[in-house]
């Protein structure tokens, strides 16, 4: 099996990984390394969870570690590009965890917080820089930021910036780039729409390197689905949590609304609870995954945008309150255990309207997940009696539902997506070619405003979104 130190890296790059433990490359890092380092382009098909962050990150690193040299002012020698800014975040994390012995800067750019830190950070120019697509449009259009310096470009989860609206802004981003650079394009899946771009922004004759972790990850996670009420999922999820095991649990939901109603109802029953989701600031949002980190509290509650690309080691349990829309959300949830190779478990709960999603998730993952009927179960019937209200209004019922309610004397009936209100959309489809749409959770929207020219935007912003440097 090959080894890091069979790869020639760099010594300082060496070391940081046995700091971190890693002693042989993922598949995906084993076969793009090599010709990354030696200047090829890549495209690789792989998702997160696959260790593609490192396989992109260390053969850059090596570069700059051979080839040192100040970067331009107001520009980086490395630009990636990623559609959240909690990858973003991430991937700038990783940059600086296998960086940290060889001196380098890294600056992550993204929307929701002021200009004046970032521009300050970028002014004297870094080593490597992590953007959003709209918040970079912007430096780019004030001129606070140039691409000129850039030598190498990594556009990061492209099918995700399909579904978040972002092809066009990073078509006008491209066109700021040098045209001699090196490329390295990642996406989970290929699209006819993504292939079309790859055309685009990719030399000729690319090294291509393709991980299916779908399936692999599907079968190395504990999976059960457990058929319930919908009435009765709290009282559910309040059981699941009386066992120990269930140490760091990410719960997802569809709607916005119902990951804060999910994350009180743990909180009523004594189990520590934190929601995130699109309409939460990054402020609180940085909060709620440095607490699930930290172990404060056991269950981190999030749409499934809002969740995409966090990368928590040692999640014990994955639970879906509800199945998601689309089938592959299924294993992009499941996704979130059984990170690097560790095992995971994964519990989901199917009312009788959602047998449907269910259907469609076993045929697109190619298996049967065992169930486990808790209908007319009277112990979760007398938990549901004895729970609490939870404040705030009730959930909606879900538009997913693949067919009517039969109990339409408890339930409002459903209503479609072009009635319901914009801040309560579920988040969880696709929403391709849209602007930004689907929610904006987990991302940013494309903004073509130019930031403000108010004194504001001089103050404050840094220490979040500054730049990095052990230089
Ligand atoms: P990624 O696919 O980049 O999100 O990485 C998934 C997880 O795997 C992250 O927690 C990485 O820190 C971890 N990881 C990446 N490469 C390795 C490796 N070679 N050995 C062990 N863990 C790794």
């Amino acid at each position: 099996m090959t080894q890091f130190t069979d790869l020639g890296l760099a010594k300082p790059l060496l070391k940081a990984l046995a700091d971190e433990g890693y002693v042989n490359p993922t598949p995906i890092q084993a076969q793009a390394i090599p010709g990354v380092m030696a200047g090829r382009d890549l495209l690789g098909i792989a998702q997160t969870g696959t260790g593609k962050t490192a396989a992109f990150a260390l053969p850059i690193l090596h570069r700059l570690a051979e080839d040192k040299k100040a970067a331009p002012r107001r520009s980086a020698r490395v630009l990636v590009l990623s559609p959240t800014r909690e990858l973003a975040t991430q991937i700038g994390e990783s940059f600086k965890a296998y960086g940290k012995h060889m001196g380098i800067s890294v600056a992550v750019v993204f929307g929701g917080v002021k200009y004046g830190g970032q521009m300050r950070a970028l002014a004297p120019g870094v080593d490597v820089l992590v953007a959003t697509p709209g918040r970079l449009i912007d430096h780019l259009q004030e001129k606070s930021i140039t691409l000129e310096g850039v030598e190498t470009f990594v556009l990061d989860e492209a099918d995700q910036m399909l579904d978040m609206g972002f092809i066009v802004p990073i078509r006008r981003i491209v066109k700021f780039l040098p045209r001699q650079r090196q490329n390295l394009f990642f996406s989970a899946t290929m699209p006819s729409e993504i292939e079309k771009l790859t055309g685009e922004i990719l030399n000729p004759n690319p090294l291509k390197v393709s991980v299916t972790p779908a399936a692999t990850t599907v079968e190395r996670i504990n999976q059960r689905v457990l058929f319930v009420e919908q009435q009765r999922k709290r009282a559910l999820l309040s059981e699941l949590f009386d066992d120990a095991s269930f140490k760091r649990v990410i719960v997802f939901t569809r709607t916005k609304r119902g990951a804060d109603r999910v994350a009180r109802s743990l909180e009523q029953v004594g189990v520590e609870a934190a929601a995130i989701h699109g309409d939460k600031s990054q402020g609180q949002r940085e909060r709620a995954l440095a607490a699930f980190k930290a172990g404060e509290v056991r269950a981190l509650v999030a749409t499934d945008i809002a969740a995409r690309g966090i990368d928590i080691d040692a999640v014990s349990h994955v639970v879906q309150y509800e199945l998601p829309n689309v089938p592959e959300a299924y294993v992009h949830r499941i996704g979130r255990t059984a990170r690097a190779g560790a095992d995971g478990s994964a519990v989901a709960f199917c009312a009788d309207d959602e047998r449907n999603l269910l259907k469609d998730i076993e045929k697109v993952t190619r298996q049967r997940i065992p169930s486990f009927d808790r209908r007319n179960d009277r112990q979760l019937g007398a938990a549901t009696a004895a729970l609490p209200e939870v404040a705030g209004k009730p959930e909606r019922q879900d538009r997913a539902a693949a067919q009517p309610h039969r109990q339409g004397h408890q339930k409002k009936p459903n209503r479609n997506h072009s009635q319901a209100k914009p801040g309560h959309r579920h988040e969880g489809g696709p929403a391709r070619g849209g602007n930004g749409g689907g929610g904006n959770g987990g991302g940013e929207r494309p903004a073509f405003k130019g930031p403000r020219r108010g004194g504001d935007q001089r103050s404050g912003g840094g220490s979040r979104s500054g730049v990095w440097s052990n230089r």
